[in-house]
């Protein structure tokens, strides 16, 4: 057995970022920026209105008091969109409406509700003092400025800042594309009753779901019975087209585990036995660059092995810094055993409870009873020999999102 580091060590060997791509926008979210990004222009682009109200000279209004109003004359309206028009002399307003630009010789914008109109005037009630309520040319974003750094991962507002400078094809490392397989020749996909010794096939649909959860363009590529040249023909076929593979199945000690060995002609292999609980064979292969992850077939362990060891190869191959599942703290809500000497990935139940998280065991741990993990968003890193109690606290892997559903 090896441990786990070491596991990843060949994985991360492995696992080359991609080649970065111009992409647009609504494609990039989750990527990583391959290259600085300098704003060509300011945000906002020209001093505009931060009210819907009126743009005056603040020295028109410095007299202005309650029960003495300045009265000034209206001599244009400006919406949002439309140029800013004449420059404003004394005694003048320009009525703005918010995103309006601001138009030459105005230094202040007195909100509509500060307001009173009298036909063609306004009248103030209160002095403004000089900026108020304008938003400055390049008061968000500088031009030339460096809005963004090489090696960012492009959240909704990075897209939201890239668009404002008017970027729409930002260079980024592109998400990487699997295709998922399973095998066995025990696997029914088919709406049918299942014959002896059947059952139904469920990795690919947990594991497809799993990497788009991660970001991840995954593919259904579907299941392959247990033949060493079905599985090389699918694999082969595979790695030629994504850029990655994931397959269950068909990498422990059986007669029929056929992934390894075939994985072991087409591609540089290694096959290890992972000093963890549960998922403890896998098997990792390059083939052309291409990296395949041999995932076990027992549906608990596919889905603990695609988070723990898959997972950091497929961010490695997005250029993604952070490679694994984000850890928190937690209490543990009862008592918890675990035998032998490989790190357990516990299922557990994560939620706040004011004050820190704490985690509860899914119950049922075997890797073959998918149902209690259905119910975790975490996995509980625990040494193996540890005998832990209530209250104790442990570092949590979360699957998913702990404030989430
Ligand atoms: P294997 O890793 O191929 O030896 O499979 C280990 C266990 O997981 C066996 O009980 C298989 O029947 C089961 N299994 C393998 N692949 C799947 C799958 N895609 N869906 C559900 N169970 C599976
Ligand atoms: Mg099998």
């Amino acid at each position: 057995m090896i441990s786990l580091d070491e596991a990843l060590g060949h994985v991360l060997d492995g696992c080359a970022p991609l080649a970065p791509a111009s992409l647009p926008l609504d494609q990039v979210g989750g990527c990583v920026l391959a290259e600085s990004v300098v704003a060509a222009e300011a945000v906002p682009p020209f001093a505009n209105s931060a009210m819907d109200g009126y743009a005056v000279r603040s020295v028109d209004v410095a007299g202005a008091e309650p029960g003495r109003p300045v009265r000034l004359r209206v001599v244009a309206t400006v919406l949002a969109g439309q140029p800013a028009g004449v420059p404003l002399s004394e005694g003048e307003a320009v009525r703005l409406m918010t995103g309006a630009p601001v138009p030459p010789g105005a230094d202040a914008v007195v909100m509509v509700e500060r307001s009173t109109i009298d036909g063609d005037h306004v009248l103030l009630d209160d002095p403004v003092a000089s900026g108020r309520n304008v938003r400055p040319a390049g008061d968000d974003i500088a031009a030339g400025q460096q809005v963004l750094d090489a090696g960012t991962v492009l959240t909704a507002a990075h897209l939201g800042v890239l668009a404002s400078v008017g970027v729409r094809g930002p260079l980024v490392v592109p998400r990487p594309s699997v295709g998922v397989l399973s095998t066995g020749d025990e696997l029914v996909d088919a709406e049918r009753e299942l014959r002896p010794g059947e059952i139904r096939e469920s990795n690919r649909p947990t594991l497809v779901a799993a990497l788009r959860g991660f970001g991840i363009d995954a593919t259904d590529l579907g299941t392959v019975p247990d033949d060493a040249d079905r599985i090389r023909g699918a694999v082969v076929e595979a790695a030629g087209r994504f850029d990655a593979v994931v397959t269950s199945g068909g990498v422990s000690m059986g007669d029929v585990d056929l992934v390894k060995v075939v994985l072991g002609e087409i591609a540089d292999m290694r096959w290890m036995q992972v000093a963890i609980r549960p998922a403890k064979p896998f098997a990792f292969g390059v083939r052309d660059g291409t990296p395949i992850f041999g995932l076990p077939g027992n549906p608990v362990s596919s889905l603990v092995s695609l988070s723990v060891l898959a997972l950091p190869g497929l961010r490695a191959r997005a250029g993604r810094p952070d490679l694994h599942l984000p850890r928190v703290p937690a209490r543990l809500t009862g008592p918890v055993d675990v035998h032998g000497d490989r790190t357990a990935f516990l299922r557990v139940s994560v939620r706040w409870d004011g004050t820190g998280f704490e985690a509860s065991p899914v119950g049922a741990q075997g890797s073959h009873q998918l149902a209690a993990t259905a119910g975790a968003n975490g996995l509980a890193v625990i040494d193996g020999g540890s005998t832990l109690a209530a209250g104790h606290e442990v570092t949590v892997a979360l699957m998913r999102d702990p404030f989430g559903p």
